[in-house]
């Protein structure tokens, strides 16, 4: 099913209400596009107050983890809830009062992302506007800033040291290509992960993901038949998510009123 077919949630939110009814929610959220607007440099995709507040508010009223591609302890300094679970890096490093795991195999790619990320600087230098950034267990090739037709000349300097390091795989997202450990896992595994550490796995749990971007559309296929996903923003492409939210404002609408509804609201 295309995009423009599927619901939009706050239009409908009585057809969520009816999925939720008897059933206790747990949320799951990324961050860059559904926290915050997409920003043209990552480090200035800072949390608004108003957010904040509203995450903070949901939290006491039912379980909340933030998903992310970024590294766990930026996510942390971003969103600045102690009460929250964090899982980063895609999930290969999770964090919080419930739960805590690295990826075993992940860390065991380090030294190939070390060596991966100088070859990459190297070539990445050749093109104007490209920008390296190195994660803890990623390393991304941001072509945001540079020329449109330089974008396929960005591809090809991550093709090629992905060629000479067959423990790493590739990944796109919006405007960046990520070198990671190639490990069979995602957002989607994280989040199962999560559910089971949290003591979530129970059938009166609905988890409900909220995100934007290629690398949540993990998370709604892992999800399918037991929860809800939520994808955010303008989207073209197929999506395996169940509703749509416009933009991060609408994001905080929802949140805001999934949370009235729930009991300790007015904690
Ligand atoms: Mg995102």
């Amino acid at each position: 099913m295309t995009a423009t077919e599927k619901p939009d949630l706050l239009r409908e939110y009585d057809a969520f209400q009816a999925r939720l009814r008897g059933r206790r929610p747990a949320v799951f959220l990324d961050y860059d596009g559904t926290l915050t607007p997409i920003v043209a440099r990552p480090e200035d995709a800072v949390m608004s107050e108003q957010m904040r507040e509203c995450v903070r508010r949901l939290a006491r009223c039912c379980p909340v983890a933030i998903v992310s591609g970024r590294d766990r302890k930026v996510v942390e300094e971003f969103v600045q809830l102690k009460e929250l679970q964090y899982a980063g890096s895609h999930g290969f490093d999770i964090s919080g009062p419930l739960a805590t795991m690295q990826h075993e195999r992940a860390r065991k790619a380090l030294p190939d992302l070390d060596d991966a990320e100088g070859a990459l600087e190297r070539l990445l230098k050749e093109i104007p506007g490209a920008q390296l950034e190195r994660k803890k267990f990623a390393i991304a090739a941001h072509y945001r800033n540079a020329a449109p037709e330089d974008a396929p000349r960005a591809e090809a300097a991550v093709d090629e040291v992905l060629q000479a390091h067959p423990s790493l795989r590739k990944r796109g997202g919006k405007k960046v290509f990520e070198l990671q450990p190639d490990v069979d896992w995602d957002k989607g595994k994280a989040v199962l992960w999560l559910l089971g550490a949290m003591g979530l796995d129970e059938a009166d749990v609905l988890p409900i993901y909220v995100g934007d971007d290629l690398t949540d559309e993990d998370a709604f296929k892992a999800l399918k038949g037991r929860g809800i996903g939520v994808r955010v923003g303008p989207v073209t492409d197929e999506t395996s998510a169940d509703f749509l939210l416009k933009d991060t404002e609408e994001v905080r609408r929802f949140l805001e009123v999934l949370a009235e509804r729930l009991p300790n609201a007015s904690a």
